[in-house]
């Protein structure tokens, strides 16, 4: 299918992982954007936040869990960070296999460019 996120979940392509288990998977950005710049992916292959669908509910609550156990883990939670989601081109997404982005260590901008 050529999405690379899922060769890094099957290991086919490098990243550096920070966790991982049996749902999903959380590596650092290859171009941060923020000194903490983490993706946390599901490893099943949805392409869009617009393709999640009854039976992914507990899936999306389960990456919001872990990302916010990362912003603990790097000392960025009580400050304050940004999780986005990007959904098709205009927004800026770039790869189709849903990632949460967890951004902090830096002051955020709003309304985001
Ligand atoms: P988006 O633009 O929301 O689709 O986000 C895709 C993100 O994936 C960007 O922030 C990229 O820097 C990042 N990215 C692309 N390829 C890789 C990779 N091989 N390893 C880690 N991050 C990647
Ligand atoms: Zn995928």
């Amino acid at each position: 299918m050529g999405c690379i996120f899922c060769k890094i979940i099957e290991k086919k392509l490098p990243a550096k992982i920070i966790y991982e288990d049996d749902i999903a998977l959380a590596f650092e950005d290859l171009n941060p954007q923020a000194p903490v710049h983490t993706l946390v992916i599901p490893k099943k292959h949805i392409s869009t936040n617009l393709d999640i669908h009854e039976e992914d509910k507990g899936l999306i609550g389960y990456l919001f869990q872990i990302a916010n156990r990362i912003a603990m883990d790097k000392g960025i939670a009580e400050r304050g960070f940004r999780l986005v989601m990007n959904c098709n081109p205009e927004s800026g997404q770039t790869v189709f296999h849903i990632h949460l982005h967890v951004l902090g260590g830096r002051r955020m901008h709003w309304p985001p460019g």
